[in-house]
């Protein structure tokens, strides 16, 4: 089992006691992006929090508010080319106008592409 709700509150308790304005702090959920970045770690908002039901019974789900995509999942799929443009074979969003082997993820939707014929 990873983080119990026990020490999730524990944590929180003691976080909120030391900040001097715990009002302010902003809660985030760490992401990771497909390419290397610089400065402040990607994340995203937290949208809700709480008790799961049926099938999520017994786990505290904590909702990001953007999509967050499981990598292990996401198989890369052929680009697709129209026009002499390459797009994403999932959002058709425009990749490139050359074929480049380099991204190897969609950057609007995060879907692993593949260039192979
Ligand atoms: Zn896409």
């Amino acid at each position: 089992m990873g983080m119990t709700l026990a020490r999730l509150a524990e944590i929180v308790q003691q976080t909120a006691q030391v900040e001097k304005h715990p009002e302010r702090v902003e809660v985030v959920i760490s992401t990771e992006l497909p390419y290397m970045t610089c400065g402040q770690k990607p994340c995203t908002g937290v949208r809700c929090v709480g008790m799961g039901f049926d099938w999520e019974a017994n786990q505290f789900r904590i909702t990001p508010e953007e999509k967050v995509m499981c990598l292990k999942d996401n198989v890369p799929q052929k680009v697709l080319e129209w026009e002499g443009r390459y797009h994403c074979p999932k959002c058709e969003y425009m990749l490139s106008k050359t074929k480049n082997k380099d991204i190897r993820y969609c950057s609007r939707c995060g879907t692993g592409v593949r260039w192979d014929a």
